[in-house]
Parts: C-alpha cells; sequence; structure tokens
C-alpha cells in the first residue's frame, strides 16, 4: 500500500498589482491542513479530489498536508510563501516517510523573493522527500512556468480546458502516473518547450481556435503514440512581469525522453504559427460594448452578458458609468468590490434609500461613481457553485450589498473581489437573471462554462483596466526580450 502525500498552493500573481498577497488574502480565499484536505475536497470538483478518488480507489493511503489559495493580487509576499512553504515541508517531515507527493499548484505564482515561485515549493518539498520520492504537479492552464519547475518535478500536468471544467481531471490523470511509476509500471520522462509568445487571458478559451486547434494536436499526440502520457498545452498568465512568463507545451511520456522533447518541440512551432491569434484581436471599448449590447436587447437575444475582462481588481466603474449615459434599463452588475460602500449600507440596513459613492480606487478602474437606489438586500455572502465549473465548490464574498438603482437596474456590491461563474454568482445576492436583460460580469471566460448555453448573446469588453486585451500598454522589464509580441526585439523599428 502507496502512502501519498497530497497539498496544494495556488495562486494566480498579477505583478502590475500595487496589493500584496497577504496570508489573510488566503485565509479570505482557503486554507487547510492534514486531514481536513481530504475531507473538504471530497466533494468539490477540483486536482484534489482527483487525487483523493484515485489514491483510495487503488488502496493508497493519503496524508493531507496543507492547500491554500487567494484570489488574484500582487506579488505573494515574503511572509506568506514562507509560511505555507514551511507549514508543508514540515508536516512532511512528520509524516515520516512518504511513497509520493501530488501538489495541486497554480503555475503562474510570483512571491517577493521569488519570480519562480511553484518551483521553488517543489524545490523545498525536494529537499525533504529526497531524489527518489515522485513528485507530481497540476497546474492551472495560466501557469507561467520553463524548466527551472520541470527540472524538480518529476511529472507535470496542466488542466486542458478554459474555463476549467476538467480539473477533477487532470487531479485524476497525475494520481494514476503517480500509482503506475510506483508499482514500476511507468518511468515519467518529461520534456517542456516554451513558443515564446505572451498572450491576454481574453484569447485563451479552449472552445474557440487557436487554443481548440492546439488542444486537437495535443489530443492527437497523446492517441497516436502509446508512450504519449499527457500533453500539456498552458498558454501561460500575461499579466505577470516575471522571465518564465508565457506559453509553454509540456509532454510526458513513458521512458522516451526523445519522444517527450519532440511532441513539446513539435506543439510549440504549431503555437508560433499562430502567434497572432493568441495574442491580438480587437475588442470593442465601454460605448460600443453597450450600444452592442442594447442592440442585441431589442432583438430579443437575451440574456446579454457584457463581460468586463480587462478589471482586475473587481471596482471598474468603466462599463457601469457608459450603462447609465446610455439609459440602458434592466440590467444586473455582479459585482462592484467596494468593502467601505458595503458597509455604509449595512449601516443603514435593508429597505433604506441610499446615495453612495462606490468603486473607482483602482489603480486604472476610472472615478468612483455615484449610485442612489433602495438597498434591496444586505448580508455576507458565501455561495455554492452549481454551474459546469468548480460544481460544489464554495466562493465566499465577504459583506455584500444590492443596490436598486430603479428601472430594474440592480448593482451588487461586494467586499472581496467576485467572478461571476454560473447563476449563483446573481442569485446569492438576491437577484434572479432570468428576469434580466443585461448582465455584467468581472470574467474574461470562466462564465462561459455556463453562460455560452445559456446567454443569447456574450459581448466582450475591454475597458482601462489593469486585465487589457492589449498587453501593448503595460512595462514589461523581466520578461525574454524575444517574447511576442511585447518584448523588447519586436518593439524596435526594423
Ligand atoms: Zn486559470
Amino acid at each position: 500500500m502507496f502512502r501519498i502525500a497530497i497539498g496544494g498552493l495556488s495562486h494566480e500573481t498579477h505583478t502590475f498589482l500595487e496589493k500584496r498577497t497577504t496570508v489573510g488574502d488566503f485565509a479570505d480565499r482557503h486554507v487547510q491542513y492534514g486531514p481536513e484536505i481530504i475531507e473538504r475536497n471530497r466533494t468539490v470538483s477540483n486536482y484534489i479530489r482527483g487525487f483523493i478518488e484515485v489514491i483510495e480507489e487503488t488502496g493508497g493511503e493519503l496524508v493531507g498536508t496543507v492547500n491554500a489559495a487567494a484570489n488574484v493580487h500582487g506579488y505573494v509576499t515574503r511572509n506568506a510563501f514562507e509560511k505555507f512553504t514551511t507549514e508543508m515541508t514540515d508536516a512532511l517531515r512528520e509524516a515520516e516517510g512518504v511513497d509520493g507527493v501530488l501538489l495541486a499548484l497554480h503555475g503562474a505564482m510570483a512571491a517577493e523573493d521569488y519570480d519562480r515561485a511553484e518551483a521553488e515549493a517543489v524545490r523545498r518539498v525536494r529537499s525533504v522527500v529526497g531524489a527518489d520520492v515522485p513528485i507530481m504537479v497540476t497546474l492551472d492552464l495560466h501557469a507561467n512556468e520553463d524548466h527551472h519547475l520541470t527540472d524538480v518535478a518529476d511529472a507535470v500536468f496542466v488542466c486542458k480546458k478554459y474555463p476549467h471544467t476538467d480539473t477533477r481531471e487532470t487531479g485524476e490523470a497525475a494520481a494514476r502516473c503517480m500509482v503506475a511509476t510506483l508499482r514500476g509500471e511507468f518511468m515519467p520522462a518529461m520534456a517542456l518547450h516554451k513558443p515564446g509568445i505572451i498572450s491576454p487571458s481574453i484569447f485563451q478559451g479552449t472552445d474557440f481556435s487557436p487554443m481548440r486547434d492546439f488542444r486537437e494536436r495535443a489530443d492527437e499526440w497523446e492517441r497516436v503514440e502509446d508512450d504519449v502520457c499527457y500533453v500539456s498545452v498552458a498558454p501561460g498568465f500575461g499579466y505577470a512581469d516575471v522571465p518564465d512568463v508565457g506559453a509553454s507545451v509540456i509532454a510526458v511520456t513513458n521512458g522516451d525522453k526523445a519522444l517527450a522533447e519532440k511532441v513539446a518541440r513539435d506543439m510549440s512551432a504549431y503555437m508560433w504559427k499562430k502567434r497572432e491569434e493568441l495574442a491580438r484581436r480587437p475588442i470593442a471599448g465601454p460605448e460600443e460594448a453597450v450600444q452592442k449590447a442594447r442592440s442585441a436587447v431589442q432583438d430579443g437575444r437575451c440574456p446579454v452578458v457584457l463581460a468586463d475582462g480587462a478589471d482586475r481588481t473587481g471596482d471598474s466603474t468603466h462599463l457601469l458609468r457608459q450603462l447609465m449615459r446610455q439609459g440602458a434599463g434592466n440590467f444586473v452588475l455582479s459585482s462592484l468590490h467596494d468593502p467601505s460602500a458595503v458597509q455604509f449600507c449595512q449601516q443603514l440596513g435593508e429597505g433604506s434609500e441610499v446615495a453612495v459613492s462606490a468603486g473607482g480606487w483602482g489603480q486604472a478602474s476610472g472615478e468612483p461613481i455615484h449610485l442612489e437606489g433602495r438597498i434591496e438586500f444586505v448580508g455576507d455572502v458565501t455561495y455554492e457553485l452549481t454551474g459546469p465549473m468548480n460544481t460544489g465548490g464554495t466562493v465566499g464574498c465577504g459583506p455584500s450589498a444590492t443596490l436598486n438603482l430603479g428601472d430594474s437596474r440592480y448593482v451588487v456590491l461586494t467586499s472581496l473581489n467576485h467572478q461571476v461563474r454560473d447563476a449563483e454568482g446573481f442569485r446569492a445576492f438576491g437577484v434572479d437573471p432570468s428576469d434580466m436583460d443585461i448582465l455584467i460580469v468581472r470574467s474574461r471566460v470562466h462564465f462561459r462554462a455556463y453562460y455560452d448555453r445559456v446567454a443569447g448573446e456574450i459581448i466582450e469588453v475591454d475597458a482601462p483596466g489593469m486585465g487589457p486585451a492589449d498587453l501593448s500598454g503595460l512595462h514589461f522589464y523581466k520578461i525574454p526580450a524575444d517574447i511576442f509580441p511585447v518584448g523588447k526585439n519586436w518593439q524596435v523599428e526594423v
């Protein structure tokens, strides 16, 4: 019987955001220890559940270590990174001998002292378990990784879908590989290639070209070559000024390093050919997007989803201001991230009339917006996801309030940044989205897991913000000079 340690450390670090990611931010999302990790993830569709199911099914024993995740902010503080990695290595020492380690990491974490935070975390785990204990890692599709990680891990598995609806399957694939390796039936050999492309998240949905094409080719490699176990295509997280930024391909084979190299090189070359599609495309600004939304409503294509992809702090007012300016009615925005506006509403209480200035405190979020209306709802909101993404997982928004501005215009205010993934992202605040003509979300692709089927029309919006569809406005210093399209070499007029 095998003893497998499991754990997780997950953060998508937006290095351009000034606010650091602290221990408290991890506490706001989740921090779990020991057996709690197994209990809490058993019913949630995620990587860890995949680990748990496969290891238990094969009669293995699970040892929970640490599982921590935080919402998107700036660099992870030195304190937070040291705390969680030390707790993980301490737990492994206390376990006194495990046969393997399965870790659910993100791949785009950057800590104050470590741009390649995942590689450092795995290096620390390796220093405890030694060279002979396999360490296998799952990553988010937005992973920015290079050989620093593949040098210290035995096998790496990136989820294949964006929206990430297959994280449980990714966890299962890693755990199956672990079991086969421990039984001596498999010997992981891995190769990583980076095509040299940085791209904004909004172009990375896997139901569309070019990511769909990359995935098809990767699937083909897995199908035709018996020794190809898993081919990961990670387009990466573009809002990170780190040296390992950008797309990567990671191939895991059974003992065939040359084959892994061949697959990773082939995939990388294919991605390079389609680099334009992955990196650039014009998207409507707020004014044009609201015009389009209003004409879609007139044509009866409801609900119209306006997806504000550029807002990374959740407090942008550009789109809401434009909706009000153009006189749009029957809409709900979920949500406007503003703890002090929520607190003000809490003091007044449900049913009160309110005039409050909200949002617009972030680096590129516009001016605060004046809102007047009735407080329809006040509460501390944690809700359960019921759509295809992270089914059964919980989302915490902290103290929240819903304002009715009249003419069926609703604005949800939250204390934590919040991304809608399914209809619960409205219902939890007392608004039924099926009554609404226009739904406004702060999301690039994840909302599509549910709304691609439900929406009459989806309109992407590129408002000013810290997550622009055009990366050329951000000032990168640490990225490779040859990375397309914003590396220094591409800026030079030839
Ligand atoms: Zn992701």
